[in-house]
């Protein structure tokens, strides 16, 4: 067993979790919502709740998630999701974190991320642009919305995807050129960018790119099913043990399966175990779960 220090959590980054009603009423919400139906059009579509989560984490052996909801188009979803992930928080004694949907370009979107921040959520996300209907290269309709990421200290969280490789119906085209040029336009703001950053870390090898990314951490969610578990190696050679998250995009790929595919898989130095399995997700949306005595790294 490769040891950690046993203070050391284990956190997946990112997992998706949904309110009853939505659990309960999936026909509705898939009629409501252009994004949710389209990745919720199959009958068997996971949708789960926050006791699901926690016990796919006792399956895993993780001890905090950090659960996203849905990026709804409608602020009104956004803002019941809100509420129900801050119930779910309530319920995870500490293991669930949460970050805030808001619509980017509503007039809503900076008021309903303070009141968010309020009931404790860590951060905004995830926030998707081809759900959602903005445009990354619009830094005005960002703009209200990162200040008050900004006044809070909370990261926001991106959904990223690659330009190129397989198409799948969430991929969207959140590329990291797009990208590129918000982290331009609001280079105080700390970003999180989902699934590798679309992978923008190969791009940090130009330095002006290094230099956009100062504020940049990217996390690993669905990576096997994008990549070979070598970027997890390339990746971290690339950008250093700090600036890398494990997560699973729980239920999309399961946790548990997740955890058994990408470690050892990723081949982390002994350095790298603590801040890229949890260490680097509690300091940047300052998250400290419990953590369990003796349990395997
Ligand atoms: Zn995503």
């Amino acid at each position: 067993m490769e040891g950690i220090a046993s203070s050391s959590p284990i956190i997946d980054a990112h997992v998706h979790i949904f309110p009853p009603d939505v659990a309960a009423r999936r026909d509705h919400y898939r009629e409501r919502d252009r994004w949710f139906g389209m990745l919720h059009a199959a009958p068997d579509a996971t949708v789960i709740q926050a006791a699901e989560l926690l016990t796919a984490m006792d399956d895993a052996g993780v001890d905090g998630a950090v659960a996203c909801g849905w990026p709804w188009g409608d602020h009104g979803l956004c803002r019941d999701h809100n509420d129900a992930l801050a119930e779910a928080a309530r319920i995870g004694g500490g293991r669930i974190a949460w970050l805030a949907t808001v619509v980017p370009g509503s007039p809503e979107a900076a008021r309903e991320a303070e009141r968010a921040f309020g009931l404790g959520a860590a951060g905004v996300g995830e926030l998707n642009a081809d759900a959602q209907g903005f445009d990354l290269r619009d830094a005005a309709a960002f703009a209200s919305l990162a200040e008050a990421c900004r006044a809070f200290d909370r990261p926001v969280l991106l959904h990223a995807s690659e330009p190129l490789g397989h198409a799948d119906p969430g991929k969207g085209a959140s590329t990291p050129d797009r990208i590129a040029a918000l982290l331009a336009a609001e280079p105080d703001l700390r970003f999180v960018l989902a699934h590798w950053g679309g992978g923008l870390p190969f791009y940090e090898l130009m330095p002006e790119i290094a230099a956009l990314t100062r504020n940049v951490v990217y996390d690993t969610a669905a990576s096997t099913y994008l990549y070979r578990p070598a970027v997890f190696r390339s990746v971290l050679d690339l950008v250093g043990p700090q600036r890398v998250l494990w997560a699973s995009d729980h239920p999309v790929l399961t946790m548990r399966r997740f955890w058994r595919r990408t470690r050892p898989a990723a081949n982390l130095r002994s350095d790298e175990i603590a801040p890229v399995l949890g260490g680097n997700a509690a300091r940047v949306y300052r998250f400290e779960p419990p953590t369990r005595e003796g349990a395997e790294r």
